[in-house]
């Protein structure tokens, strides 16, 4: 059985498109199955119907055409109760519903099955026999597993709106897809898709501009390929078998023209560009491979998959090859990383689109520092289609629409032009200080990282810097910056603020944040090898950054160090030491530099419960609520599918926020908070209204946060405050929170005015 399942998968998901998917799955499971019918309904979210999309064993006229309401007969049933219906006699069930135009009358057994996935009724899938008798279990077991997978390849089609043709849907609707909120804003542009390097998914198809060119670059890369596998050949002649030698020769027979190399010209000939004729040709005789009967040809799928991405690495190698950037580009990526603002200028940025990701990786944290608006986490998405197409990134609702009708781009200005006027009138307050109506003071500090942030940073008054995130000048090079290196990007930020206090974490990798030239690889990387635990296990690296730190702050002495992902006073006791020693070391070396204040970031549950012991050993803390909530909640926070788990309204998050800042007053510690949540207006009246006196964010969330708190008083935030403690759950807090500002005229500065009332995904900080 299981081997009947795994064949049937491969080649449906080989099939070229949603209908022949369709037609191998009914015809394998009829097969299979011993049975007379096997169908597939689709349900058509907008007609609220089901259609006969594929069968085996009705008539065949009746696909697309014999069509059943949401509610009707048994295969509604089966829609509606999301449970397999298993019958022996279907005729006599009251829900029944004869169809005549697929002459099913004979049949009397039947076993149908939702197709499902995330939650979303997608269709049924029936078998149906002559005889009576009920399906057995592990012929039922057989359907639901299948289903499962079917639902999948549906969910997907649905995604890159190729089932909208199947529907007959052309109505030139535009495309939707759904993500989560990176950065808040709209931006309107064309697509531009950045591929990460050898992956044949994000390769699109581009028309080929110069034939001849083309097919240099490609003998290029071919040559380098061969030369590669000789390499590689005459290395493992000193250790393979003569047998396992023969593959190099393979490997090298498929280079040739009457093999891959001869159906890739061809494809180029045909006006693809070489990596698409690439991707092409090398992904079907993949998916052909990978569907054959024999383990041995089986195998042989890898060796292509393999061949295909050394030529492709060879390729993208080429940079002439890359389109060029539009002038307004939403940049689109798979896994779009900071790392994107090396290779394009900021000002080419319109907006973000990523399949991975959410709204608190670090992609999405970078954007809201500049601002760009960002939907990440939209799982499906036809990259290699969209190049060059117009698209909308709605960073308010999490959504991106592919080429958009002219009514929608015109509401879409429309909304631009709100946002424009709103920073207008934000500017006002850029000289004020962040008081509440009833005179209470609360810090505004900013998270930094590019220097880009800095001029922002300055330009809305920021008051100091909460959280400078030192990885990110790591992450956009290919090798650690030297001592110098790094004293130098740190006295560029110490100075630009100077005599503001400027917080730097001690560098923070692991977790998503890798360094390409150091590399993780861990089953459970947020619970492995983060933070300090990275950096105690290499004091070498630990040292030479704190050295910097400290050369940086010569004469300037408005350096404070800060902490990541502390979970014991051990990891306190261990990195002060380290820091003395540095501190002793570039003294000696003729320094003028005071010891800095040292603070420890609380972002995971054991700190929170130690905070009396943390700030014996430290001048201040700072709340990770990011990587806190991540913890506390058991929810990955660049995990798509949980996503809609990650709530920083938790109350059991708020309570932990409460907790801390509590225990760090009664100690006389300072405390701040540095995570998202301090940039989002309506979390920031309620960290208000526990006692955080600095709250620390992205530059762009800056002006919003302190006109809502200067609208507001401590006295009706705290009362607020006192209300939500008597929630038990996050939706309602946020509603709640949402209900105070609307009513103090605030709305606007949460959403735009044409989505207000409207339902909408709750963008996590402001722009
Ligand atoms: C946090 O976890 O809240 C935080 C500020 O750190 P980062 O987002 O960089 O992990
Ligand atoms: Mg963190």
């Amino acid at each position: 059985m299981l081997e009947t399942l795994r064949r049937i998968v491969q080649e449906v998901n080989a099939a070229p498109d949603l209908s022949s998917a369709l037609d191998v799955m009914v015809a394998r499971v009829r097969l299979s199955m011993g049975t007379e019918v096997c169908s597939i309904y689709l349900l058509d979210h907008n007609a609220n119907r089901y259609f006969l999309m594929a069968t085996e064993g009705l008539k065949k006229e009746a696909v697309g055409t014999a069509t059943l309401h949401f509610s009707e007969g048994l295969v509604g049933q089966v829609g509606m109760r999301e449970e397999p219906i298993n019958l022996d006699d279907a005729p006599s069930h009251p829900k029944f519903r004869y169809l005549q135009e697929t002459g099913e009358e004979p049949f009397h057994s039947f076993l149908g099955v939702p197709i499902i996935h995330h939650r979303k009724l997608l269709g049924v899938i029936v078998v149906q026999q002559r005889d009576r008798r009920r399906f057995d279990q592990e012929e039922e077991a057989f359907l639901v597993t299948l289903s499962a997978q079917l639902a999948a390849v549906v969910a997907h089609a649905e995604a890159t709106g190729s089932i909208d043709g199947i529907f007959g849907n052309t109505m030139g609707v535009a495309t939707k897809f759904d993500g989560v909120v990176g950065c808040i804003g709209v931006a309107i542009g064309s697509a531009f898709v950045v591929y990460p390097p050898a992956d044949f998914k994000s390769v699109p198809d581009r028309p080929v501009k110069n034939i001849r060119k083309e097919m240099k670059t490609f003998n290029d890369a071919l040559k380098r390929v061969r030369a590669d596998i000789r390499a590689l050949s005459e290395k493992a002649s000193l250790t393979l078998p003569p047998e396992e030698q023969a593959l190099f020769q393979v490997y090298e027979r498929m280079l040739d023209d009457n093999a891959l190399a001869g159906e890739i010209r061809a494809h180029v000939q045909a006006g693809n560009w070489v990596q698409g004729a690439l991707r092409e040709v090398v992904l079907k005789h993949v998916a052909a491979f990978e569907a054959m009967e024999d383990a041995y040809l089986r195998a042989r799928a890898s060796d292509v998959r393999d061949l295909g991405l050394r030529i492709l690495a060879y390729l993208q190698e080429a940079k002439t090859l890359t389109a060029p950037i539009p002038e307004r580009a939403i940049v689109m990526g798979e896994d779009i990383t900071p790392t994107i603002f090396v290779d394009i200028p900021r000002e080419r940025i319109a907006g973000i689109v990523s399949l991975h990701g959410s709204s608190n990786s670090h992609m999405s944290i970078v954007a809201r520092s500049l601002g760009i608006p960002t939907v990440v986490g939209v799982g499906e998405f036809p990259l290699s289609r969209l190049e060059g197409l117009q698209l909308i990134v709605d960073g308010h609702r999490g959504e991106v629409i592919v080429e958009p009708a002219q009514e929608v781009v015109r509401q879409y200005q429309a909304i631009i032009s709100e946002q424009e006027e709103l920073s207008k009138e934000l500017e006002s307050v850029t000289d004020l200080p962040c008081e509440t109506t009833d005179g209470h003071r609360v810090n505004l500090f900013v998270n930094t990282g590019l220097m880009a942030d800095v001029n922002i940073s300055l330009q809305r008054g920021a008051e100091g810097v909460g959280l400078y995130r030192t990885e990110i000048p790591f992450m956009v090079r290919d090798r650690f910056p030297s001592e110098l290196e790094q004293m130098e990007i740190y006295r560029q930020q110490l100075e630009a603020f100077y005599p503001a206090p400027v917080t730097m974490r001690t560098l923070d990798i692991g977790g998503d944040k890798s360094l390409s030239y150091f590399p993780i690889h861990e089953d459970n990387p947020f619970l492995g090898w983060r933070g300090i635990r990275v950096t105690l296990d290499h004091p070498e690296i630990f040292l030479v950054q704190i050295r910097a730190m400290l050369w940086a702050s010569e004469s300037l002495d408005n350096l404070r160090i800060m902490l990541p992902m502390v979970s014991s006073v051990m990891e306190i006791d261990e990195a002060m030491h380290l820091i003395h020693r540095a501190y002793l070391e570039v003294l000696e070396e003729g320094a003028h530099v005071q010891m800095p204040e040292v603070g420890v970031m609380i972002e995971v549950p054991a700190a929170v419960y130690q905070i009396k012991d943390f700030v014996q050993q430290c001048d201040f803390i700072s709340v990770g609520s990011n990587d806190l909530t991540q913890y506390l909640l058991a929810v990955d926070r660049n995990n798509r599918r949980v996503a809609s788990l990650y709530q920083a309204f938790h109350p059991s998050v708020l309570r932990a926020l409460k907790h801390i800042v509590d225990a760090a007053r009664e100690e006389g510690t300072p405390v701040s908070i540095c995570g998202e949540m301090a940039g989002d207006p309506r979390s920031a009246v309620l960290l208000m209204a526990m006692g955080y006196e600095t709250l620390s964010m992205s530059a762009s969330s800056l002006l919003r946060v302190k006109w809502v708190l200067r609208k507001v008083s401590l006295e009706a935030a705290q009362t607020l405050l006192e209300q939500v403690w008597k929630m038990d759950n996050a939706a309602v807090i946020k509603s709640h929170v949402d209900l105070m500002l609307d009513r103090a005229g605030l709305g606007s500065f949460i959403r735009p005015t044409l989505f207000q009332g409207a339902s909408s995904q709750e963008p996590p900080v402001p722009a």
